[in-house]
């Protein structure tokens, strides 16, 4: 292993290691010295903390809101009952369950693996559409799916005795197995969240389209991510069904998806610590206002029952939360993550090379080509059998006034929108209905005219995802992190390697997404008015940059911009567009000279008076 990756794994060892120790201490202290109630409470508390793990390993890093968790808690608990239960009370309980599941009764060890792989692939299963939807119809999904299940659990009379309590499951859950579920779930979920494909996952969080771009498959991770939560929930509905001894479908239900969705967004959803802490404050909450509820003893007077007490004050928490911390109490950083890193030196701080070496010195030969593309908006025609094509080690500069079909062009090039018709190849491979990312993987890099960075990762682990999303494509980089920070360095970001994205100066965000998009090794790369928003130094050492990047890597540069001396000063060829048809290309003297273009910018009258086209502004 590497350096920095074998300081990373150590940096999260020790951030998990923050929160088990708490945890293993505090089961020590109960079971020695507190009451059968406060150990009951503590391993309720730890079974809870298992299942806001799960949900949190795939809604922080995912960022879809899952209603559906508590379906897979309660799977897990009925099949883990079903398994364990005594041959005696299920033939009495259960008389018409398949002969099959009728003579088993299983240990726990055995009934605990067999209920997970079962969730796991029901996840899987169920997984496959949900993820497909990403965004709000996803969040709908999964509340279908919370329904659905509650309604199958209700009508398998057959396996879960319908509506009836459940009763008879053997209690082997105690303070011990609890907490080693809990300390195996926070393990797992702090390794997923900074692994490879969790990071990749939170990218995608932060912008999918722009995750897409820089080769994520994003559907894949959301799919992993999704089984593993469903198979640690399930691990908690195990370890419920042995706790409780006697439950019924409601119990998994709508009550107890407010509660994990409130320690979730107390918390925070984004972060281990987040659920952890969620997970402390929401079960204190409500076992002081539980007690209240009931009614208390306040010097010798006694309170009346307050009936939903406690659901009224999930709700106001959430509120409270939401006014004061609306990312939750651990919104960005996990607990000690910043210390850890800094304690381990500063991340790897691998030697940079001041000059940096080259990107993909080993150029295909090749060529981008998009031919005749045509794409019309609702009527409106914004590209008209345009061609284009791109060399390696050319720049080529993409000019017409607004709204002409630029932005489109590098759309349809890069995979995010379809043609309606025309094609677009990448050194020969037909690539015009390829999905975004495995364009991106194809070699071509792109960056956004409204930047889309990943905003609340830091400035570092923007690029590094792109490095990662690279593995298993030609231009892997060896080690990702010293790849980052080559590039960091190369664009003056470096010092800014721990900042959130979010927090740069526009120039520097719009350096940053190109260091991302470079981080890919792409043999072309298409820059969407790369200089807008930067002042006349910033943009003049842009240009110097490109011009050497260029020079170096042998890369295929496809520049967008406002600035028209820019684009003569750096381009070797430039094509003009103007209502989403192709007008001219050529040469700078070539381009300027048109009448086309002189018409298409200044318009008829003044084009005829000898106007000639403004060289640093009024033009887009
Ligand atoms: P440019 O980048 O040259 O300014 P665009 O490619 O963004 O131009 O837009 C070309 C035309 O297509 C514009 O008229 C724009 O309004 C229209 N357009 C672009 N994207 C869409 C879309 N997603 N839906 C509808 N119309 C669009
Ligand atoms: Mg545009």
């Amino acid at each position: 292993m590497s350096g920095p990756s074998a300081q990373r794994a150590t940096a999260t060892l020790l951030g998990a290691l923050l929160l088990v120790i708490p945890l293993a201490v505090a089961a020590v202290l109960f079971a020695s010295f507190a009451s059968a109630g406060l150990q009951r409470t503590y391993t309720l508390f730890l079974i809870n903390l298992v299942a806001v793990l799960g949900l949190g390993a795939f809604s922080g890093n995912s960022g879809i809101l899952s209603f559906g968790h508590v379906a897979f808690i309660g799977l897990g608990a009925y099949a883990s009952a079903i398994l364990t239960l005594p041959l005696a009370t299920k033939a009495s309980a259960l008389p018409h369950l398949p002969t099959l599941l009728a003579g088993l009764e299983w240990g726990l060890p055995a009934a605990f693996v067999a209920s997970l792989v079962l969730v796991a692939v029901f996840g899987l299963a169920v997984g496959l559409p949900i993820m497909r939807m990403g965004g709000a119809a996803a969040v709908i999904a999964t509340l279908g799916l919370l329904l659905i299940v509650h309604g199958i659990l209700i009508g398998a009379t057959d396996f879960t005795r319908g509506a009836n309590a459940f009763l008879g499951v053997p209690r082997l859950t105690n303070i011990w197995t609890a907490l080693g579920v809990a300390v195996l779930a926070l393990l797992v979920v702090r390794w997923f969240r900074d692994s490879a494909a969790g990071r990749q996952l939170r990218a995608s969080r932060e912008d999918e389209t722009a995750a897409k771009a820089i080769g994520v498959d994003v559907l894949r991770r959301r799919l992993v991510a999704w089984t593993l939560s469903a198979t640690i929930a399930a691990a908690s509905g195990v370890l419920l069904a042995h706790f409780l001894g006697a439950f019924s479908p409601s119990k998994f239900y709508f009550d107890d998806t407010l509660t994990l969705l409130t320690m979730l967004i107390v918390g925070g959803m984004t972060t281990v610590s987040g659920a952890f802490f969620g997970a402390i404050v929401v079960t204190l909450t409500i076992e002081v206002l539980r007690r209240v509820e009931s009614g208390v003893d306040v010097f010798g007077w006694e309170t009346p029952e307050l009936f939903g007490l406690t659901q009224a004050g999930l709700c106001v928490l959430i509120l409270i939360v939401m006014y004061r911390r609306p990312a939750g109490m651990f919104a960005r950083l996990e607990l000690g993550e910043a210390w850890i890193r800094g304690w381990l030196g500063r991340a790897g701080g691998t030697p940079v090379a001041a000059a940096s070496t080259p990107v993909a010195a080993d150029v295909a030969p090749g060529l981008l080509r998009a031919d005749g593309i045509t794409k019309n908006f609702a009527g409106l025609r914004a590209l008209d059998a345009v061609d284009l094509s791109l060399a390696p080690g050319e720049i080529v500069g993409l000019i017409g006034p607004n709204g002409s079909g630029k932005t489109t062009l590098v759309n349809v090039i890069s995979g995010l929108i379809l043609p309606d018709s025309g094609k677009v190849a990448v050194d020969g491979a037909d690539v015009t209905d390829w999905p975004s990312f495995e364009v991106a993987r194809a070699g071509i890099g792109r960056t956004f005219q409204n930047i889309r960075l990943f905003g609340q990762l830091s400035v570092l682990d923007n690029v590094e995802t792109a490095a990662l999303a690279a593995r298993g494509t030609e231009a892997v980089p060896a080690d990702p992190n010293a790849r980052a920070r080559e590039l960091l360095a190369r664009f003056g970001l470096l010092d800014l390697a721990d900042r959130p994205a979010s927090a740069l100066d526009y120039g520097a965000q719009r350096r940053l997404e190109i260091a991302r998009a470079l981080a890919l090794n792409p043999r072309y790369l298409l820059l969407d008015e790369p200089a807008a928003g930067m002042n006349p130094t910033e943009s003049n050492e842009l240009l110097r940059d490109l011009a050497a990047l260029r020079a170096e890597t042998g890369i295929g540069l496809l520049v967008i911009d406002h600035d028209m001396s820019l684009i003569m000063r750096l381009c070797d060829r430039i094509v003009v567009l103007n209502r989403g048809e192709k007008i001219a290309e050529g040469s700078a003297a070539e381009v300027q000279s048109n009448p086309a273009v002189i018409e298409a910018y200044i318009g008829r009258k003044r084009a005829r008076q000898g106007a000639s086209i403004p060289t640093s502004e009024g033009v887009s």
